[in-house]
């Protein structure tokens, strides 16, 4: 889930100098080896939630098999949420890179976890927040990883997305 901030200006379509190497391994080390073997492995997560969720929205192949919606069901205070390989935007939400790597992070979770304990772990978060009165995003473990990175592409465009990373340390060509 992200938080519906103001609209940024998408930088994704300026042309991008190449990545500093040190920046590209602080990206991948934020990820940590057991989401970036999921990188290029969609598996067999649930569609129906997603489905579910989509609504009147628009429909686009999303990097690595998933699936964007933009203009589908969002919580009230957040622009974009993830069910499985779905990634759910708010309509009047624009689709950045920190925003979808920020979801993409999300995907390589349920990939890793598998749905049923993403859903779990992320209810768990949920009532923490709400018995602590904190948001989601500073309580729980998911977002911290998920914020962290957004907060990098935020700051440093030129980063290849996840998607493009691979565990072994190589970029994907
Ligand atoms: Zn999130």
């Amino acid at each position: 889930m992200t938080p519906d901030l103001e609209i940024h200006a998408d930088r994704s379509a300026v042309s991008r100098p190449p990545a500093d190497g040190t920046l590209v391994e602080h990206a991948r080390s934020l990820l940590g080896s057991g989401l970036l073997t999921q990188v290029g492995l969609p598996g067999r997560l649930p569609a129906w939630p997603g489905r579910l969720l989509r609504r009147r929205g628009g429909i686009h192949a999303g990097p690595d098999g998933t699936v964007v919606v933009h203009g589908g069901w969002v919580p009230r205070n957040a622009g974009g949420w993830t069910h499985g390989n779905w990634i759910i935007v708010r309509r009047t939400t624009l689709i950045s890179r920190a925003l979808l790597n920020h979801e993409y992070v999300h995907v390589l979770q349920y990939r890793a976890q598998g749905a049923l304990r993403f859903y779990w772990r992320y209810l768990r978060d949920l009532l923490r927040a709400w018995r602590t009165r904190r948001s989601i995003w500073e309580v729980s473990p998911s977002e911290q990883v998920a914020m962290a990175v957004e907060a990098l592409y935020r700051l440093h465009p030129e980063l290849p997305d996840l998607w493009e990373l691979r565990a072994s340390g190589s970029l994907e060509v």
